[in-house]
This record gives C-alpha cells, structure tokens and sequence, in this order.
C-alpha cells in the first residue's frame, strides 16, 4: 500500500460502540477526520475532511469447532475481521477505518495549474515564461508549428 499522502491528519469526532456477543465483537461507529495532503498537481497543502461510519464483526480467530456455529451477517454491509482472541485495541479499530478512508489523491482545486514542469513555478500564482507555451494563443499555434519543422 501507498504511505499516506497525508501531511497531517486528527479525527475531529469519533463514535464507537462495543457490544461483545459470544465472543464476537460488533464495533458500530463513526468519525469524521481532518487533515492536510498536498496537491497533486501544485503540492500547496490543501486541507481534506473525510469521514464514514462502520459496521465491524470481529470474530476470534482460533474460535474451535466447539465455538457457536457460522458467522450470521446481520446487516449486508458488516465487516468481518478477526481478532487474536485476547482482545482489540479500539484504536486499532478506529486507525485501521481512518486509513481505509483517506483520500488517494487530493487537488487544492479542479481547476489548479499546477506546477510548471519546465521552470517548477507554481502556475496558480505566476505566469512562467515557459508556461506561455503551454497555452499557446492562436498565432503560437502557428509559430509552433512552423518551429517544430526545423
Ligand atoms: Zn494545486
Ligand atoms: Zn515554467
């Protein structure tokens, strides 16, 4: 997997109830979490929210043929996970749904420049000389394709 493209990133909410059922552990929860990623295009940092609510099975996982019979799903979109049978760390529950949700690629705008990949200038904030050919007016058109002749 990718390292997170994340700068930084704090869950801002968080809501998570255990209910333990023979020894299977439903997490039902939610966060809502923010952070900074650069722009993939301009890499200024931009601020990102994200967030989701989840619903966890997590079943021994040396649960023995004498343990209660095959997992019932309850709800179409349950997770199942297994633990070791000792136990879970809540934030292992909580890290591991941040990490599943945060975004792969984060732009500071649909319309950012970027970063001129000539003279590294950020395109959103000044206008390169090398930038000019990039969006070339109607009469560049023409002088470029005269140029590219030669
Ligand atoms: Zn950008
Ligand atoms: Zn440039």
């Amino acid at each position: 997997m990718d390292p997170s493209p994340l700068n930084s990133c704090r869950v801002v909410d968080a809501d998570l109830v255990l209910t333990v059922d023979a020894g299977d552990i439903l997490a039902d929860g939610s966060f809502s979490a923010e952070g900074e990623a650069p722009c993939d295009r301009c890499t200024e940092p931009v601020a990102v929210r994200f967030g989701k609510t989840f619903n966890i099975l997590l079943t021994p996982r040396n649960r023995g043929p004498a343990g209660s019979g095959p997992i019932e799903l309850r709800e179409e979109d349950l997770d199942v996970g297994y633990y070791d049978g000792t136990g879970v760390e809540v934030g292992d529950i909580f890290w591991e749904q941040v990490a599943l949700e945060i975004p792969v690629k984060v732009v500071c705008s649909e319309d950012c420049r970027g970063v001129c990949p000539a003279c590294g200038a950020n395109r959103n904030r000044e206008a390169c000389s090398c930038g000019a050919q990039d969006s070339p007016g109607p009469f560049d058109v023409l002088k470029n394709l005269k140029g590219k002749k030669e």
